[in-house]
């Protein structure tokens, strides 16, 4: 009998794309084959993420709940970003825990596995194999990954400092991974790294040296493939070929996400984002202005250390000016290994509590508008999943989550569908061709 892997992601599709690689060699070189039911795994894997507080302290509880209910001769893993920043600290207050493994060092897994209480979260670590067996969570869609880690220094951010300097893989990988997903049946492939568009920046060896704009090109000739996304490019490296790549390339999606986190120029400057207000608006513009039907997604963190409410008002005024069609907000929490967890002009947390309720409520009003506008209209949608309502769900090429009354027949293809009914959180449409 074959033994049962049962894994947890939290987190980013970073995450998602890693917890695809440990399943994959897991199968291949230990005979792993996924469970739901993680009372009868021979291995429970938790990938962690640690950007954010909350997922770290739900990672004790939920160990001890895997423990309670785990089989007797069951191990335990623990992966992912919380793993490369607590390291050995996860195993003395979790004895039970048989290794960790970090979010560099996924490759290792079929190793660590063997070596009990092993602590494998060196971020120095280069891979300069970047192959892995293959395994996809969706026959639809496949991530794949560009870069690993970050060069940048933001001083509200963890992932430097779990995910380590950031690699470019070859781009001769990228495109036959892609080539591949694309022959086993996907039509999108979503491109994955910290700073995408920063691509290129440094390889791991010899390699051909070239720019996220050209990699883009050069997956997009890709034949069968229909739709491209990627996530996340950084506001800084927005330069004019990038954007009119983007606008210009049928095949890649017409969404955008642009991580603004802030406003203000002077908390831009203390959180070290390396742009100003002025430039992440001229290149908003330019995207609307190019590609009117653009969505644009953002990040931001409210009440970051010394934020006043002149600060806020500016992250006010440039939601006003964009008009995201998606806002990520979240009030500022410390992350240990981080410049800003030693900044002492920390913002009172009701100020906080109070600023974040405003900004989303102030984003409601702006998606109400968007999604009534949407009323009427036709868009293309790539059907990627049943639902138990009774309804297929997928995606429109500006990254709006469309339902439509049908079956899986319609799974894995796009149609053109007119919005019926509208909601902020998803739209509901009829076929028309
Ligand atoms: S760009 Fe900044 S926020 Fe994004 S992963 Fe790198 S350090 Fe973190």
């Amino acid at each position: 009998m074959s033994k049962k892997l049962f894994i947890e992601t939290l987190g980013c599709a970073m995450n998602v794309r890693d917890s695809e690689h440990m399943i994959a060699e897991l199968n291949a070189h230990e005979g792993y084959e996924l469970t739901e039911d993680a009372s009868s795994a021979d291995l429970i894997l938790i990938n962690t993420c640690s950007v954010r507080e909350k997922p770290v302290h739900k990672l004790f509880s939920e160990l001890g709940v895997f423990n309670k209910l785990k089989k007797a001769d069951a191990k335990i893993g623990v992966c992912g970003c919380t793993a490369s920043h607590l390291g050995k600290e996860i195993i003395k207050r979790a004895p039970y825990v048989s290794f960790v493994l970090g979010a560099r060092n996924v490759s290792k897994i079929a190793d660590v596995l063997h070596r009990d209480k092993a602590v494998e979260i060196e971020i120095d670590y280069d891979e300069s194999q970047f192959a892995f067996k293959d395994f996809r969570s969706s026959p639809y869609k496949a991530y794949i990954n560009i870069s690993i880690g970050c060069d940048k220094q933001c001083t509200f951010c963890i992932v430097p400092k779990t995910r380590g300097d950031e690699i470019s893989i070859p781009a001769d990988l990228i495109v036959a991974e892609a080539r591949k997903a694309v022959e086993n049946g996907a039509k999108e492939v979503f491109l994955l790294g910290q700073n995408v568009n920063n691509y290129g920046r440094r390889f791991s060896g010899e390699n051909e040296k070239i720019n996220f704009t050209e990699l883009l090109r050069r997956v997009s000739a890709i034949e069968g493939l229909e739709r491209i996304r990627f996530t996340s490019p950084h506001p800084l490296h927005m330069d004019d070929e990038f954007i009119e790549e983007f606008a210009r390339n049928p095949k890649i999606c017409k969404s955008m996400h642009m991580p603004l986190q802030s406003g203000s120029n002077e908390i831009l400057k203390s959180m070290k984002r390396g742009y100003t207000k002025e430039w992440f608006l001229n290149r908003a513009a330019k995207l609307r202005s190019l590609v009117p039907d653009v969505s644009i997604s953002t990040d931001i963190i409210v009440a970051f250390p010394g934020e006043s409410d002149a600060d806020f008002e500016d992250t006010l005024d440039v939601m006003k000016q964009v008009r995201f069609e998606q806002v990520f907000s979240f009030k500022y929490s410390p992350r240990p290994l981080t410049e800003a967890e030693g900044f002492t002009n920390s913002v009172d947390s009701e100020v906080g509590s109070h600023r974040l309720s405003a900004l989303q409520a102030y984003q409601d009003t702006i998606l109400d508008s968007i999604s009534a506008a949407m009323l009427g209209k036709e868009v293309e949608v790539y059907f990627e999943e049943l639902r138990s309502d009774g309804y297929v769900a997928g995606r429109s090429d500006n990254n709006a989550v469309v339902k439509v009354k049908g079956s899986e027949e319609w799974l894995g293809r796009i149609a053109r569908v007119k919005i019926t009914e509208v909601s902020r959180s998803v739209q509901y449409g009829e076929i028309v061709a």
